[in-house]
């Protein structure tokens, strides 16, 4: 059988009573929209963070998109980030009619380059988005130094890093909001898409909630900004609260792949995962390394039928989309680089020990011949 870097059904069969039940108990509840459930998971969510708020929204791309907004962020602003992220990190900043710039990533994390971001900044800068890829967080003290020195708000994209700490704070704890997806390959996933941001200030979270609820307070009546419907199903955050309790367990076991993974390869040519100082990863994607990727990746699917991904292939600023911000090939070196030679290993919770060594084997078998 074809084995693929993510998976949710062996874990599905693992919770199935406990999914099963989570959707009758709201089918059952009469409240289908906005009830009970997601009112519990946001305290929930908002708790396991330690911040006082929370508020649920249909996906992460609209958790940003909605958080840039309450920011202030609109046309003619501009928003520093990286190129190295799921597209959606960059397609919402288009959403709100900002300008996204870019700066290059370390080449060992493949994080966001920090250093770079104090050059990006110009008059019209409103807001700084570092995106924790992969499960580790970006080196946040000089980001939010630069924040400071110049009043920008920190919007932290942590689709890929539920649970993640860096010195000690938890992921989504450190900025002035935090965007966050469950759709079902995350972290926290849910069974279908989901998303959330958390904040510690009352009125972000305040206009958060207009904003999602068609930018209402209550039935009818548009209180003072046109918003969206981009409400958290309550289905999904009933899974989600029963997954919530979980999610340290789930993250335990993607530390265990990973180490594993590490032992593995430590005598290869395979780069492996490096962690900056400070940080606990939680692998949402296990990425590596190696100057002969593409053949690596097509001998282990023709010979071994283990069919890899690469988070991600197209830096965002190369995609033809996105050639409206003028940034040409060349532009972001390291980003370039290393798109061209990372992919990433089978990595979620349920994955059998039996299907990673069978994994390792058939990666080191063909490193020995590429
Ligand atoms: C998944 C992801 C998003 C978007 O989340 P969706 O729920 O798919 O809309 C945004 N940013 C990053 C870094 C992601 O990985």
């Amino acid at each position: 059988m074809t084995l693929f870097v993510w998976g949710y059904l062996p874990e599905y069969e693992k919770e199935r009573d406990d999914i099963l039940d989570a959707v009758d108990s709201v089918f059952r509840s009469g409240k289908l929209v906005l009830g009970p459930s997601v009112k519990s998971f946001e305290a929930e969510f908002a708790a396991y963070h330690g911040v006082p708020h929370c508020a649920g929204v249909d996906n992460g791309t609209n958790a940003i998109v909605l958080a840039l907004r309450v920011l202030g962020v609109g046309p003619g602003d501009e928003v520093i980030t990286v190129s190295n992220t799921a597209a959606p990190t960059v397609l919402a900043i288009d959403a709100v009619g900002a300008k996204p710039v870019f700066v290059d990533i370390h080449e060992d994390t493949y994080l966001m380059d920090v250093a770079q971001v104090a050059a990006a900044i110009t008059e019209r800068t409103r807001c700084l988005l570092p995106v924790h890829l992969y499960g580790q967080c970006v080196d946040m003290a000089p980001l939010e130094a630069l924040a400071a020195q110049h009043n920008l708000p920190i919007l932290e994209d942590c689709a890929q890093a539920h649970g993640a700490r860096h010195h000690g704070r938890i992921a989504g704890s450190m900025g002035k909001a935090a965007a966050f997806s469950f759709y079902p390959t995350k972290v926290l996933g849910a069974y279908g898409d989901g998303g959330a941001v958390i904040t510690s200030d009352a009125e972000v979270d305040a206009s958060l909630r207009r904003l999602r609820y068609y930018g209402m307070e209550s039935q009818y009546y548009v209180v003072a900004t046109p918003g969206y419907n981009s409400r958290l199903d309550e289905v999904q955050a009933e899974i989600l609260r029963r997954k919530l309790v979980r999610l340290d367990q789930y993250i335990e076991g993607r530390r265990a792949i990973a180490a594993r993974y590490a032992e593995a390869f430590a005598d290869t040519d395979l780069i492996t995962p490096a962690i900056a100082p400070g940080n606990t990863h939680v692998y949402y994607v296990y990425v590596v390394r190696h100057p002969r990727r593409d053949q690596i990746i097509e001998a282990l699917k023709s010979e071994y039928d283990i069919s890899l991904n690469i988070s991600y292939p197209w830096p965002v600023h190369t995609q033809s989309g996105f050639a409206h911000l003028g940034y040409g090939k060349g532009s972001l070196p390291v980003t370039e680089a290393v798109a061209d030679e990372i992919f990433s290993l089978p990595m979620y919770p349920s994955l059998s020990v039996a299907d990673q060594e069978r994994t390792i084997d058939a990666v080191r078998s063909i490193l020995a011949k590429v």
